[in-house]
């Protein structure tokens, strides 16, 4: 492609997609440039800021035309702060693009022409939603001051709420932050990696109050700790456990090895329908809980459980989905990398008096392998990778034993479009492709997808 296009000249054109940063698509000829802040459908008028050879960015500089669906976005701190990336989208407006996002990758990726994606299964409240709250602190004009980074920086955007978070959170980390100059607590520096306070986590069972608060310090000294408890527990009643997890490295890893309980219980509880979870301060949950039930539910209906059924749940974690669906299967089978999660599942289900669930740590695709040596046959086989998608081995094993559903969870479309076509390719069928929003005002988008296996003609 030959680019003839120059940094700083200005454009004129409409918006004809969102990349998956949320950036706004203007084309000149063929060449890209990527907007922030710049919609679908848009006339826009743009500068052009960096030109690369097979794209370039420009900033907005008018908007000629505007969407029907754009709004003035509810955060004040919204186009400095990295965190949020569609604000000024109605929320009907980002389940579209969603929507038409996952259709796009399966086209694309996966040469799913026919494939009818249905409308983004959003929340009734897009507000208030994330579970978990890891916020750094800084001296922001000599104040300590809590917020987000501004994107690629690791300078705080200072800010006394997030919407996004719970208003729990909001209250705790204003009081924190202001009581630390009288407490004589000093923020930790990164850059001289000097002082003590470097991250506070709010994390809150959504469905039963309780409210941990972990205080990340440079060291085991924390100074005016029985204060600062005093401090929280008076903001926020609720607040059921206070950890130090101590992390005196020089490292952007928010937790170290290290964790003393400073009141009440080293974790809390939750629930995700009937089933009853256990969360301690480095545990892994989901974020966004009341989506999470969305999206259990939908694969348990794609499991089609009658109680008789074996299943296999690959990348398990601490056995959400594993426990969610033993409660109407046979047997679970679980597997997960992570040895502190399988621990955590094992706990949960003796904590649900679950006997019907077996964990196991490892390697997918080599635990699952060794399993069907053993003669466990899984009628129905759940995956939920990471982001980079199932190992090429567990597809193959999953074609060889064919077991006859599989259910995909996936955060990534375009990983889970691959493997999709792996599947169709290897005998599979795709059913039903249902993206469920965990996380309005951002791009990121789960799908829950069902596959079944052809039946051979004999
Ligand atoms: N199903 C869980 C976790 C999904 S996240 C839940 O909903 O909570 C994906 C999980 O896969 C992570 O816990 C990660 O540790 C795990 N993982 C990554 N690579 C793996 C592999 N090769 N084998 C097994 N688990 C793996």
């Amino acid at each position: 492609m030959s680019n003839t296009v120059k940094r700083n000249e200005i454009y004129e054109g409409i918006v004809t997609d969102l990349t998956s940063s949320g950036a706004g698509v203007v084309k000149v000829g063929e060449y890209p440039l990527f907007v922030q802040g710049a919609l679908r459908g848009e006339r826009v008028k743009v500068k052009v800021t960096k030109t690369l050879k097979r794209y370039g960015f420009a900033k907005l500089e008018e908007i000629q035309t505007a969407s029907s669906e754009r709004q003035d976005a509810p955060c004040a701190v919204y186009d400095e702060c990295g965190g949020c990336q569609l604000q000024h989208l109605t929320y009907e407006g980002q389940l579209e693009e969603k929507r038409q996002l996952v259709q796009n990758t399966l086209q694309k990726i996966g040469r799913f022409s026919t494939i009818d994606v249905p409308p983004v299964l959003g929340m009734e409240h897009p507000w208030r939603y994330r579970n978990k709250s890891q916020v750094p602190l800084q001296y922001v004009n000599g104040r300590p001051a809590w917020g987000f980074f501004k994107q690629r920086t690791h300078d705080i955007v200072p800010t006394e709420t997030c919407l996004i978070q719970t208003e729990e959170a909001d209250r705790l980390l204003e009081a924190i932050t202001n009581a630390l100059p009288k407490l004589h607590i000093p923020l930790y520096d990164e850059k001289k990696h000097r002082g003590v306070l470097r991250h506070v986590i709010v994390r809150k069972g959504m469905n039963t109050g309780q409210v941990m608060v972990v205080l990340i310090t440079n060291g085991k000294k924390l100074p005016a700790k029985d204060r600062l408890i005093e401090l929280i527990l008076e903001t926020e009643p609720n607040v059921t456990s206070i950890i130090q997890n101590i992390n005196n490295q020089k490292t952007n890893v928010i937790f170290g090895n290290e964790s003393h309980t400073l009141y009440g219980e080293p974790y809390i509880y939750d629930t995700i329908g009937d089933v009853k979870f256990q969360i301690s301060d480095r545990s892994f949950y989901q974020i966004n809980a009341g989506q999470m039930e969305v999206l259990y539910k939908e694969a348990l209906e794609a499991a089609q459980l009658t109680g008789n059924e074996t299943v296999i749940d690959a990348y398990c974690g601490i056995g959400t989905i594993s426990l969610f669906l033993a409660q109407r299967a046979k047997h679970v089978y679980g597997v997960e990398i992570v040895k502190q999660a399988i621990e955590d599942a094992r706990i949960n289900a003796r904590l649900n008096e679950m006997d019907n669930a077996t964990f196991e740590v490892g390697k997918a695709e080599e635990v699952v392998p060794r399993w069907y040596e053993e003669g466990i046959e899984a009628d129905v086989f759940v995956v939920d990778p990471p982001r980079k998608g199932c190992d090429a081995t567990l597809l193959e094993t999953i074609i060889t034993h064919a077991p006859k559903t599989v259910v995909y969870v996936s955060c990534n479309p375009a990983t889970f479009a691959r493997d999709a076509r792996i599947l169709v390719d290897g005998g599979y069928q795709l059913e039903k492709v249902q993206p469920v929003d965990m996380f309005g005002h951002t791009m990121h988008i789960e799908v829950v997808a069902v596959l079944s296996r052809i039946e051979d003609e004999k």
